[in-house]
């Protein structure tokens, strides 16, 4: 596993600490999105289709580092948009790592290379790199020749810089186990730390809606993509059990709190994929959302979900409680053969509600209202 020990022992510690306390819902990692601008525009993402007026805003350093300190979890992933677009977010990396915050920069690469001088290695930093597959898929991924080279081209140069750099594979329907698995060695080979895969969500928002997995689809796509690493040569930067998980050897329950969402609009709700309404505040997000009107069973929206950032911190939680079950799966592989764990049944979910874009509508009407000057998308490059 790709998970530093000291990372381990400390998130570990964080979940025993949380149930001693009696504490019922806690984050495991903020996702931070200081801004939806992104330098590509692919197909499957459901994050960055907004008018200009939003794509220019930001969150400032001090709003960042207030939401890491509001709800204190202890990994933050910062995604977006492109990260590397925020002209400060140098600074908002420096001031999360000097609270001890696990941080993990997401990023297509583009500007990587010619941002790496801006950033030091720390044992509490590291680059995810967005690639979805070998040179064809990740380019076909993000409608752009030539971004997986240049992407390839900056994982070298950071690793021979001394950074972590993990990468982040999203998978869709039209995954090959086969190539995903020669790219899983190939990446290996190039040095990476880790890798985080997940299946896509279907972003209601995302253009392309076509190839999105379904449950039964991704359990069996990721049986047949862990059966071919023969030698246990891949290493992941996630939980043992999220990837038993993955492979439907386990029935969980999402735990959208886990990874709680600080944008532009305020703290999203549920989660990360599902924007259905924003609390002012982390405490009103824990507090007044309706956690049991999401999750696969209870919305229709849910249904297909398999997604790291709504089910890994159940793996994790599971693998606190239960270390003996998380180290036999990590030690023996992943099972990839027999019967799967019981799905949950859908027949009493209910319907979906079409509410994506009342938010855009009213962010739209205040910033039109009060004349807001936009930060221009030139400053932040
Ligand atoms: S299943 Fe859970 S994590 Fe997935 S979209 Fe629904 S609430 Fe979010």
């Amino acid at each position: 596993m790709a998970i530093p020990l000291r990372q381990t022992i400390r998130v570990g510690a964080y979940v025993i600490a949380q149930h001693l306390k009696g504490v019922r819902r806690y984050p495991l990692v903020l996702m931070l999105e200081p801004l939806f601008r992104c330098n590509l525009a692919c197909a499957g993402c459901g994050k960055i289709d907004y008018p200009d007026a939003i794509l220019n805003q930001r969150l400032s350093v001090d709003e960042c580092i207030a939401a890491a300190d509001e709800c204190g979890a202890p990994m933050v992933v910062i995604a977006g948009g492109e990260p590397l677009l925020h002209r400060e977010i140098d600074e908002i990396a420096r001031r999360l790592i000097a609270k001890r915050k696990f941080v993990y920069l997401c990023t297509n690469a583009l500007l990587l290379e010619k941002k790496l001088d801006l950033f030091e290695p720390s044992p509490y930093f590291a680059w995810t790199v967005h690639l979805d597959g070998d040179r064809d898929d990740h380019d076909r991924s993000v409608c752009q020749s030539g971004v997986y080279d240049r992407a390839v081209a900056a994982i070298k140069a950071a690793k021979a810089r001394g950074f972590r750099v993990n990468i982040n594979s999203t998978l869709f329907d039209t995954a090959d186990p086969e190539r995903i698995a020669r790219f899983f060695d190939d990446v290996m080979d190039i040095g990476i730390d880790g890798i985080t895969v997940s299946p896509g969500y279907a972003y209601e928002r995302a253009p392309d809606q076509q190839h999105f997995l379904n449950r039964r689809r991704t359990k069996e796509l990721f049986r047949e993509i862990f059966r071919r690493d023969r030698g246990h040569c891949w290493s992941f930067n996630q939980s043992s059990l999220f990837l038993d998980f993955l492979a439907g050897n386990q029935s969980y329950r999402c735990t959208p709190w886990g990874n709680p969402t600080r944008n532009y609009f305020g703290w999203q709700r549920p989660c990360y994929l599902l924007g259905e309404g924003y609390a002012r505040t982390f405490k009103e997000l824990i507090e007044e959302t309706d956690w049991d009107a999401y999750g696969t069973g209870n919305y229709e929206k849910c249904a297909n979900c398999m997604v790291h950032s709504g089910y890994e911190a159940t793996a994790v939680m599971d693998s606190v409680r239960n270390p003996l079950k998380a180290a036999t799966v990590a030690l023996r592989g992943i099972r990839t053969e027999g019967a799967m764990a019981p799905e949950i049944a859908l027949d009493r979910q209910r319907p979906a509600e079409y509410v994506f874009s009342r938010h855009v509508e009213e962010a739209m009407a205040r910033l039109g209202s009060r004349h807001e000057p936009a930060e221009s998308v030139s400053r932040s490059r």
